[in-house]
């Protein structure tokens, strides 16, 4: 390839070579060790490549005699975030729209520089107004503060560099340049300047004479999987084959890639070195690694609070443990809060260590996190100058425990080195004698996490798949190009909104013309079909529901075809798991068992339900909520008409008792506020300000007080118990049941009520498979004969408006009311001997289920699943998926 050896030959006689990119002159130095190994040498001189910065950088230092910093692109951030904040327009925003807007100003900056320095002067830039008039002052101002402290922004070195060039006639190397798809104007200028006392070349590319083949797939999965299977048909004829694959949008489908060639690699039977088979080129925010998020979360707990979910990662990342056992300890800290409910939308640390919820948090993770604390919290007080908190930060992190005891793979070594290169760039933000407070600085560290971008160390992968601008400068044996549509090719942007349209397209900036944009995608195709023997370029010909052309920068070319069958994706091999339907049973150990009424309920509802909560003591959980959850809510509610009805001296008994209170408001506020007072959960006490939980209290007593004015209007009746306990024995299953109320009616026969705030209809105790038990159960097994026959069961709804009760009485309107409505449920369906012995056949059968250990996943409704919560215990979703799939095939048959 004439380029490769061109350059080879270069860098063999001691010429520099000046690359586009870091990834471009890595790949040069990376191609010359490889010829000289090749070659049998076992020793040879570093070959002179640089990128395009690090050349400016260097040269700059070299021969600049003042005593100007050089600004790091976090302290470049830093000036202009400071400059926006002091601006009238831009004070008031928020840091994330401000930091948003200062690195527009960076770039505007940095397109100044490259296009059009001319309007560097301020002057020149005199009639903008607008956006542009506002970046115009921000400039004016940073080049002011630039000039007071002695700094010098990268984007203004090339343009000092060609001065400084130009009075210094002395003998230079000669420089090729290699991988620029165009010399952009400043660029070519300081080429120029240099070239008057040496000499500056640009690598030939080879005459684009490769095998060109254009393919349209169906859609972009099968587009990728093609890519995939060619790569893998590429390796297998020659396993030392170099491919490029070059793809536009690989930051919103990095795992989509990924999978498609992990699923390639161990189809080549390389499954051992699948990840060493490929290599993506753009990294990953440095933030969205593993070990640096939980170092910035841990820090960032030290002094705030931090979500609950990021608390469960955390600990789940085995990042702040030293052993398995404080990692498992720690999670089961987690679950013990959760079964106690507990859950907190986030944590402060102070609180965490607080909490006790029957399990223990282990002592020296706790010791090691309050010492952190307690550091910081001294170091807390004043701001200091960056680099001490920079230094601090490892100590935090070190005091914590952090990274854990477990020994670092490599890649987390390369992470961890690139986490304290950012915490040093962010310890020369004291350039200009700066001091920061803890927040302030933590802030701009956590941002330069999830700014800097992190990819590991090439490994030599035999594919490397890049984008389009990161893959100039590579060749290969054989390249494909993905997403070459008329919407990618060329590929569209979005100009800069702080530079006139007019100024960027005079200059040719980048997306200000069609034409500009057309021109570049037509130099990266030339250079790609220089770069390989074998180019091949595809397209997907429908990709979100959009239907997608050919680019007309490649159809001229090689007209599109539809894919070969040979990279037609293969069917996906057989899983190593075969499912069959298991019918054994383990049976429950007569006895008594926790859960009371629910038991029954659930086996109803769902048998594994049962057995999941029962046998193997499986739970969801609610997620945590800043105020009362509704479970909360029905407690409080529960817990006060309990106190309502525990009789005198505070409370009332009959419904003589309710008629004479005079005041009903008063009454039920005064058992309200002592309810709320001893019961509101810490949580939500902490958590909301005093006006929520008055307006909570209001919302209690209005809610109670319009029940009890329904229940005035009731025939006479007395509260028999209230929280009503009762032991049942079911055909060798014992169950504890409790029930809200029961009342005594004026026949002499008893009433068992549920307080019930949803939705709630006696349709739900109907066979064959009723959703909720408790009520029969409890009028079934829970009362024995010496305390009354069963006059009814209903369920007490309070909602507000609708106060009703709803069930079923043998003679509703002689023993509970007497205005009610002669259509309604209550009298049209009384309660019948038929209906008790219905459900006492139904809750043995049950029971007989429950204790032969039956635990079919057998859902009574799609409802059911959705209040459930333990899908992942018990897989239905997957279990549909096979029905489904399985229906499916049938039909097709
Ligand atoms: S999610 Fe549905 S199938 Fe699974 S245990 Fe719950 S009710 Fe049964």
């Amino acid at each position: 390839m004439i380029q490769e050896q061109e350059i080879d030959v270069w860098l063999r006689g001691g010429g520099l070579v000046v690359a586009a990119s870091e990834r471009a002159a890595r790949f040069l130095v990376g191609s010359y060790h490889r010829a000289r190994r090749s070659e049998g040498l076992k020793a040879w001189v570093t070959p002179s490549v640089l990128d395009w910065r690090s050349f400016i950088r260097n040269e700059w230092t070299r021969r600049s005699r003042d005593e100007r910093l050089l600004l790091s692109s976090v302290q470049e951030q830093s000036i202009w975030t400071r400059i926006l904040s002091q601006d009238s327009q831009t004070a008031s925003l928020l840091e994330g729209p401000r930091y948003r807007i200062a690195n527009l100003a960076i770039q505007a900056h940095q397109l100044l520089c490259d296009y059009a320095p001319h309007l560097l002067g301020d002057r020149a830039r005199r009639a903008w107004q607008h956006d542009p008039g506002e970046f115009s002052s921000w400039l004016r101002e940073f080049d002011s503060v630039c000039r007071k402290d002695g700094l010098l922004s990268v984007a203004r070195a090339p343009l000092e560099l060609i001065d400084l060039l130009e009075s210094d006639r002395g003998a230079r190397p000669p420089i090729l340049l290699a991988g620029f798809d165009r010399i952009l104007p400043t660029e070519r200028r300081v080429f120029a300047a240099w070239s008057t006392s040496g000499e500056v070349r640009e690598a030939q590319l080879a005459p684009s004479t490769p095998q060109v083949h254009f393919y349209q797939a169906a859609d972009p999965d099968s587009e990728l999987a093609a890519c995939a299977i060619w790569c893998r048909r590429q390796l297998a004829a020659n396993p030392d084959a170099r491919l490029l694959v070059v793809a536009q949008d690989i930051s919103d489908r990095r795992g989509e890639y990924e999978r498609a060639f992990l699923r390639f690699a161990s189809a080549a039977g390389r499954s051992a070195d699948a990840e060493k088979l490929f290599e993506i080129s753009l990294g990953i925010p440095l933030a969205q690694t593993g070990l640096v998020r939980s170092a910035c979360l841990l820090v960032r707990w030290l002094t705030g609070p931090i979500e609950e979910h990021e608390l469960d990662w955390l600990f789940s990342s085995g990042h702040t443990a030293a052993s398995q056992e404080e990692t498992l300890a720690l999670t089961a800290f987690m679950r013990a809060l959760r079964r106690k409910r507990w859950q907190r939308i986030r944590w402060q640390l102070a609180d965490f260590l607080r909490q006790r919820p029957g399990a223990e948090l282990p002592r020296a993770w706790a010791a090691r996190v309050l010492q952190a604390h307690r550091r910081l919290f001294e170091a807390n007080a004043e701001p200091k100058a960056p680099f001490t908190w920079a230094e601090l930060v490892p100590q935090l992190l070190a005091a914590a425990g952090w990274p854990g005891t477990r020994t670092l793979s490599s890649l987390e070594f390369q992470i961890l080195l690139r986490w304290q290169a950012t915490i040093e760039s962010c310890a020369t933000l004291g350039f200009a004698g700066r001091a920061m407070t803890w927040p302030e600085f933590f802030e701009v560290l956590d941002r330069a996490a999830h700014e800097s971008l992190f990819a590991p160390e090439s490994t030599g992968a035999p594919i490397l798949i890049a984008g389009p601008a990161e893959s100039a400068g590579l060749t290969a044996d054989a390249i494909w190009v993905l997403g070459a549509d008329e919407e990618n090719w060329p590929p569209r942007g979005s100009t800069n909104p702080l530079l006139p349209l007019a100024v960027q397209r005079e200059a040719g900036m980048p997306h200000s013309s069609p034409q500009a944009d057309w021109d570049l995608a037509a130099a990266t195709r030339q250079r790609l079909m220089a770069s390989a023997g074998e180019v091949r370029f595809s397209y997907a010909k429908q990709a979100k529901g959009i239907d997608k052309r050919p680019s007309r920068l490649i159809d001229p070319i090689a007209a599109a075809r539809p894919l070969p069958a040979e990279f037609s994706s293969p069917p996906l091999p057989q899983p190593a798991a075969s499912s069959f339907l298991d019918w054994s049973q383990v049976p429950f150990p007569s006895g008594a068992a926790a859960g009371g009424a629910n038991i029954l309920t659930f086996q109803s509802q769902c048998a594994f339900k049962a057995f999941a909560t029962v046998r193997l003591a499986a739970r969801t959980w609610e997620p945590a909520e800043t105020g009362l959850t509704v479970l909360e809510r029905g407690l409080l509610l529960h817990d006060a008409m309990h106190r309502i009805w525990a009789g005198p001296p505070e409370g009332i008994r009959t419904h003589a008792e309710l008629a004479s209170k005079t005041n009903l408001e008063a009454f039920v506020t005064g058992h309200v506020r002592a309810l709320l007072s001893e019961k509101t959960p810490l949580r939500a006490r902490d958590g909301m300000p005093p006006r929520y939980l008055e307006l909570e209290a209001k919302r209690l007593t209005a809610l109670i007080s319009e029940w009890l004015r329904y229940e005035e209007e009731r025939l006479p009746f007395a509260v028999e118990q209230t929280e009503a306990k009762s032991a049942a024995a079911i055909g060798g299953l014992q169950l504890n049941l409790r029930l809200d109320r029961v009342d005594r009616l004026n026949d002499g026969s008893l009433l068992v009520i549920d307080y019930k705030t949803g939705d709630v209809s006696p349709k739900s105790w109907d066979p064959p498979r009723p959703g909720d038990l408790q009520l029969p159960l409890y009028a079934v097994f829970g009362l024995g004969p010496a305390e009354g026959e069963i006059g009814g069961l209903v369920f007490a709804k309070l909602r507000a408006g609708e106060c009703e009760f709803a069930g079923k009485v043998r003679h509703a309107a002689t023993q509970l009311k007497a205005d009610l409505n002669r259509g309604t449920n209550l009298v049209t369906k009384p309660l019948s001997r038929q209906e008790m012995a219905a459900w006492r056949r139904k809750i043995t059968e049950l029971a007989e289920d429950f204790l032969a250990g039956r635990a079919d996943v057998d859902p009574r409704d799609n409802e059911t699943c959705k209040q459930c919560g333990l899908h992942a215990v018990c897989r239905i979703e997957e279990t549909r998926a096979q029905t489904a799939e399985g229906a499916l095939e049938a039909g097709d048959e």
